[in-house]
């Protein structure tokens, strides 16, 4: 039974992050190691703070956990010590803890009850707690491959190996069928292994976790684009159902800004793929930060993830540019739409290692030299508004422009949705005017036995929910496939 004062006896306190000048001398992770036995005592006493809510908002609902966790439940047994019993019921939601742990932004803690005011000090460090759980369970060999007992007899083909065609392919795995992850770059992982940097999460992560795929019976194909070089009627002769994870990976570009095209200016998965291919021993990434006046544009986790990737190289310089005003300081603040993290600024630990960010200001142009290389930026202070419409526009605040030296701009603007690719046409399905892929309720798209989970389904997304819809899909095709279903499904299609 947990302690209902827990929280009173307790502060939040966060896990600590290595010192600035080690962590951006190097690729490791941000947050320090502080040992098993340390590490058990802390998280003991934060997961002590759960009040065990009779209606525990962090669990599900509209701004809880997409995947159902099993919250209250496993802050108990880690406040107890019963770890074990703590990785069985987080699993038993979620098949990559680790991934969630490391990369959440964590909508559980901003649902949780303890965030409601100031004096309960803070929701439930959650995202700590499930860290925890998971790299206990690796250490302690908790986590072991679950295999199928009896086969179907049914061919499933994933394409793409980000975590929602992970989590799909786990789960039909185990529910006995025989799946095929087609993945076009040449390593797995998707977005987990060429997106997200390494000072997030390392790539060892990733790769005990594709390792327990891989001994449950899941088969992986890499250089392989499905549509080229295994075509569409290969793909339908072989397999008895597709589940399309295919991400979401057009870049937003904004071509209206006048000197875009400039040398030096790139979308910023141009800048974050080779440097995370550098960190595999691929060798010198071709767009390198280092020496250089970087300016980031967009001030989400991506444009984060090239602010601190920049840090790391070596840049001369790192700003971070944002249209919209200072986050708000409180949660009912309605003036800016970052995403809400309860009572602070939504920051980054890369936002704590150098440069500088500035809100409320928009770029006017890219100003570049004599060979046609960007040098400076010229920059407004704007603020954001809606027109009669309900559109958002920026409008100019000031007539004073400023010249920001910019040498390497990193446009992280967003995604627009799936990227063009022959498969596509090949199944003769078109994109949303969002650029998705739409589905019906069973998730299944027009193409039949075709099936569509993730980023692609639902646009740019959490970790999170690309885990929900891969488990969501894995249960309409098992459905599809056999008639009824065993496997959990905690989302609906949007
Ligand atoms: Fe515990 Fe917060 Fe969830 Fe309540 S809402 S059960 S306090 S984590």
């Amino acid at each position: 039974m947990a302690d209902p004062y827990g929280f009173l006896k307790h502060p939040r306190q966060d896990a600590k992050k290595r010192p600035v000048a080690d962590r951006a001398a190097d690729w490791h992770e941000v947050y320090l190691d502080p040992g098993a036995e340390a590490r058990d005592q802390q998280v003991r006493t934060q997961a002590a703070r759960c009040m065990d809510c009779g209606i525990p908002f962090c669990h599900s609902g509209s701004a809880g956990c997409p995947l159902g966790n099993l919250v209250p439940e496993w802050n108990d047994l880690v406040r107890r010590g019963d770890w074990e019993l703590a990785s069985d019921r987080l699993h038993a939601t979620n098949n990559f803890p680790e991934f969630t742990g490391r990369l959440c932004p964590a909508p559980c803690e901003a649902a949780c009850v303890l965030s409601i005011s100031h004096d309960a000090g803070g929701p439930v460090a959650i995202k700590r707690v499930e860290q925890a759980i998971a790299d206990v369970s690796w250490e302690q060999g908790l986590v072991r491959p679950a295999r199928a007992h009896v086969p179907s007899g049914r061919k499933v083909a994933v394409v793409g190996s980000g975590p929602a065609g992970l989590a799909a392919a786990q789960q039909l795995t185990r529910a006995g069928h025989e799946v095929t992850v087609f993945e076009r770059d040449d390593r797995l992982g998707g977005l987990l292994r060429y997106g997200i940097p390494e000072f997030k999460m390392e790539k060892k992560v990733l790769d005990r976790r594709l390792a327990q795929l891989r001994n449950e019976g899941t088969r992986f194909v890499t250089g392989c684009e499905v549509g080229v070089d295994v075509t569409v009627e290969q793909l339908r002769e072989r397999f008895d159902a597709v589940v399309l994870a295919v991400g979401a990976l057009r870049g937003r570009d904004d071509r209206t800004t006048p000197g875009r095209d400039l040398d030096g200016v790139h979308l910023a998965m141009d800048h974050l793929v080779p440097a995370n291919r550098a960190c595999e021993g691929d060798g010198a990434p071709a767009i390198d930060a280092a020496g250089r006046h970087v300016v980031v544009i967009g001030g989400g986790d991506t444009g984060a993830d090239c602010y601190g990737t920049a840090v790391r190289q070596g840049a001369a310089s790192v700003v971070q540019l944002d249209q919209y005003p200072t986050p708000p300081a409180k949660r009912d603040d309605e003036r800016s739409p970052w995403p809400v993290w309860p009572w602070v600024l939504r920051t980054y630990p890369a936002h704590e290692e150098a440069g500088e960010r500035r809100f409320a200001v928009a770029v006017e142009e890219f100003v570049g030299d004599e060979a046609g290389h960007v040098r400076q930026i010229k920059l407004r202070k704007v603020r954001v508004e809606r027109d009669a419409s309900g559109r958002r526009v920026v409008v100019p605040v000031t007539e004073e422009v400023e010249l920001l030296p910019a040498d390497l701009v990193l446009l992280a603007i967003g995604f627009e949705g799936v990227e063009h690719m022959p498969l596509l046409d090949g199944l003769g399905l078109r994109l949303t005017s969002r650029g998705t892929i739409s589905c019906g309720s069973d998730w299944q798209t027009q193409a039949p036995g075709v099936f569509v989970c993730g980023d692609a389904h639902r646009g740019a997304s959490l970790v999170v929910w690309a885990i929900a819809e891969g488990r969501s899909v894995a249960n309409a095709v098992d459905t599809y496939l056999t008639g009824s279903s065993d496997l959990p499904s905690p989302v609906i299609p949007n």
